[in-house]
């Protein structure tokens, strides 16, 4: 069946009205919303983006980041989740899996009987994951691994991670390649932590974990490209990742705009409506110019990512879609940022209280300056790419 790009839309629109209660309850107890996955299966939601052939409904770029820009409006912890299952997930999955491991997961992820996440990040690798220290060894038809990662969305509740790791023995190699395996999570010698929900400045809703490695098996068909080949996965992943997070942005942009447009228009203030004060009015126009920009953006990125995917081959069309995505997502996070900060403001006193959405996506959104590449991380690609690669200031 050919993709429904407005059922779809339909689908997530449906989806969205009926997780939002849901998750402004989960969000005053400070819990896990169980609910997103039976309300995204519900819907049809858990394979968006993963092609017909194996399950999917096949969505392209333009029509997937549309869908995730309106889950953003329900809250980053609710994005977060389809980004670490689908956009970090599965797509390398997609991209870099053997025939074998396209047909062991995506099917079964877009049931929603597989969950997936990605585990780059370690306590001691963060923004540099060539940094990181798991190993792995290969075994006959397996290979084993050992390692930490940390601070992986969905690592608490996934039933297979994108992991990455070096050759045991490797890690003093300067010229040591990682490589990218997808881990089942249930198995002895998967140990994992979830962070308390309090221990979180935002998104109490989504789940954070860390987990430990113990001789963990996967087997050689679970191998993502060849073997070596895990940086290029993992950053071929984060242009995926980062537009996932600037489409949730722009929905968060456009959430505060909704719930200041609706607040200034009722309080009255000095005899009058807040809507009717300028200085209110300013801040109105500001989230307006950071939707309207963080729109265009991510549309472009977007249309850049689906020129690429339709050319993989084409060197340039990847760079593009690389530079476009880091972009998008630099500047959409902090406009969401910004947008969610302002909101607060013209709600004032109340504007303050987590019991309303401004304040939520004050702390939600702040992650998006960090994760998939910091603020910092992201200027430095941008500056590189405009200066030439031999400026870069790191390597
Ligand atoms: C809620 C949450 C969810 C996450 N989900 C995932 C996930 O699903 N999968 C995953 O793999 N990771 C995930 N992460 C981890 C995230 O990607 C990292 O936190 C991020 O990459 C930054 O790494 P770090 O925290 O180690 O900070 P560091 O790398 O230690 O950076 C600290 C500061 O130093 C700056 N800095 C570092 N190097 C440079 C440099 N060369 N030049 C200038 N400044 C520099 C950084 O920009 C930052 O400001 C998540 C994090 C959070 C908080």
């Amino acid at each position: 069946m050919p993709f429904d790009a407005a059922k779809l839309a339909a689908d997530v629109e449906a989806f969205c009205q009926e997780v939002r209660p849901v998750e402004e309850l989960c969000y005053a107890e400070r819990k896990f919303n169980e609910q997103v996955v039976p309300l995204a299966k519900k819907y049809n939601l858990l394979g968006m983006s993963i092609p017909a052939e194996y399950g999917g409904r096949g969505a392209d770029n333009v029509s997937y980041f549309k869908a995730l820009a309106r889950i953003g409006r329900e809250g980053t912890p609710v994005r977060t989740f389809f980004s670490g299952h689908l956009s970090i997930g599965a797509y390398p999955i997609q991209t870099w899996g053997s025939d074998a491991g396209k047909k062991k997961y995506l099917p079964a992820a877009a049931r929603g009987e597989k969950i997936l996440a990605f585990g780059l990040t370690e306590p001691e690798a963060g923004s540099n994951p060539r940094e990181m220290s798991t190993t792995y060894e290969k075994k006959g038809n397996q290979y084993i691994l050992n390692g930490v990662k940390y601070l992986i969305s969905n690592g608490g509740v996934a039933d297979a991670i994108i992991v990455f790791g070096y050759p045991a023995g490797s890690l003093d190699d300067p010229k040591k390649r990682m490589s990218a395996f997808v881990l089942d999570t249930k198995q002895p010698g998967f140990e994992v932590e979830s962070f308390a929900p309090n221990a979180k400045m935002g998104m109490p809703t989504s789940n954070t974990a860390m987990f430990q490695l113990n001789e963990c098996i996967v087997p050689a068909e679970n191998l993502l490209a060849t073997e070596g080949d895990g940086f290029r996965v993992a950053m071929g992943t984060l242009v995926s990742g980062r537009l996932s997070v600037a489409a949730g942005c722009l929905g968060v942009i456009e959430d505060c705009l909704a719930e200041v447009i609706e607040y200034s228009k009722m309080r009255k203030q000095h005899g009058k409506e807040i809507a009717r004060h300028q200085l209110v009015q300013e801040h109105i126009a500001m989230i307006e110019m950071d939707r309207v920009a963080s729109e265009s953006m991510v549309l472009r990125a977007a249309d850049a990512k689906e020129k690429s995917a339709n050319s993989p081959n084409d060197k340039e069309l990847a760079r593009e879609a690389d530079l476009l995505s880091a972009q998008a997502k630099f500047f959409a996070a902090n406009a969401a940022w910004d947008a969610a900060d302002r909101a607060v403001q013209v709600w004032g006193g109340k504007g303050w209280s987590p019991l309303y959405r401004p304040a939520r996506h004050l702390m939600d959104v702040r992650v998006c300056r960090i994760y998939e590449g910091t603020d910092e991380i992201l200027k430095l690609k941008i500056a590189s790419a405009v200066l030439g690669k031999e400026w870069e200031a790191f390597k």
